[in-house]
């Protein structure tokens, strides 16, 4: 049987918004993370669930077709794989933390420290493009402590908020890479699993488009009409239907999501009244 196998990450930051992406799809599978695979009911997508760090080499290997892993991770482990879709969750930074009294004066002050860090690789070609040299110590965790600890004199680490640095007495110099959950594939992937792959694909913008975007509804005086068109170009462009009072229109389009608080404003100020304003659950365009 034609299947796409799909690695995701078994339990963490990713694996929730992993799965709700999948079920956003219209994807449905059991529950119970309890074992390494399982199928899908009703799209022929099996789940492998594995720990984030070995995504990028079982896609690679041709373990898995296709997997969603942060770009970090990618980044570091593998890259001859192809980034089929940027997915928005789990976004985060790969930054470098010095402790809070240390002189910081731009990269240069990097030059011949210790640094303690999980992405050894991305730092490596960090400090070559900077011209800098420096020790990379290599550790699989708890990288915020290690200054502490006298292990390292700076570290190079993921951020959210920055509040985990905080709290360790660290402050943020430098941000290396801006990262955020992909979906990955091998760059030969052909055949079913490539058709599977485009249909899954096709879903996941169809999500994405409707994730960002609201459907709106309001009444205007028909001399408005025009100014109001401009502002909501919609899809194609806005539905406009007669209200029975004579001289409004009842106006239907899509705003972005981005653009709401100011397309509101402007539609409030060209006239438009009663603005009704509704999430969209699926978009094609
Ligand atoms: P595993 O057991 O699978 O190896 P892990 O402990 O290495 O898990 P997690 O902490 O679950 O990894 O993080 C998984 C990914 O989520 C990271 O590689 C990164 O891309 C992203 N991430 C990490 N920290 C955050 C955060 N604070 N907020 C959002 N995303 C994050
Ligand atoms: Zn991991």
């Amino acid at each position: 049987m034609n299947t796409l196998k799909l690695a995701v990450q078994k339990s963490g930051r990713l694996s929730d918004s992993s799965l709700n992406l999948i079920k956003e799809c219209g994807i449905t599978f059991p529950t119970r993370i309890a074992k390494l695979k399982a199928q899908a009911f009703n799209f022929p997508v099996e789940f492998l669930y594995l720990r984030d760090d070995d995504i990028p080499g079982y896609v690679a290997d041709d373990v898995a077709d296709v997997g969603i892993v942060g770009k970090n991770v990618l980044f570091e482990k593998s890259d001859n794989l192809d980034i089929i879709k940027n997915l928005g969750f789990s976004k985060c930074r790969l930054s470098i933390a010095v402790p809070r009294d240390f002189n910081y004066q731009g990269v240069k002050s990097l030059q011949g420290l210790n640094i303690a860090t999980s992405y050894p690789r991305i730092l490596s070609e960090f400090l070559k493009k900077q011209g800098v040299t420096a020790e990379i110590h290599e550790i699989s965790g708890s990288v915020e402590i290690a200054p502490s600890i006298g292990l390292a004199e700076a570290v190079c680490d993921i951020v959210s908020t920055g509040s985990t640095l905080v709290s360790n007495g660290l402050s943020e110099v430098e941000v290396i890479l801006r990262s955020e959950a992909v979906l990955v594939a091998r760059p030969d992937l052909a055949g079913p699993q490539r058709e599977i792959l485009e249909q899954l694909l096709f879903r996941i913008n169809a999500v994405q488009a409707a994730n960002n975007s609201k459907y709106i509804l309001l009444n205007a005086p028909n001399e408005s009409l025009n100014k109001i068109i401009d502002l909501l170009p919609g899809m194609r462009s806005p539905t406009v239907l007669p209200l029975a009072q004579q001289g409004w229109s009842s106006l239907h389009s899509v705003v972005k999501e981005d653009d709401f608080w100011e397309v509101i404003e402007k539609l409030r100020a060209a006239g438009a009244e009663g603005i009704l304003v509704i999430p969209i659950e699926k978009m094609i365009l």
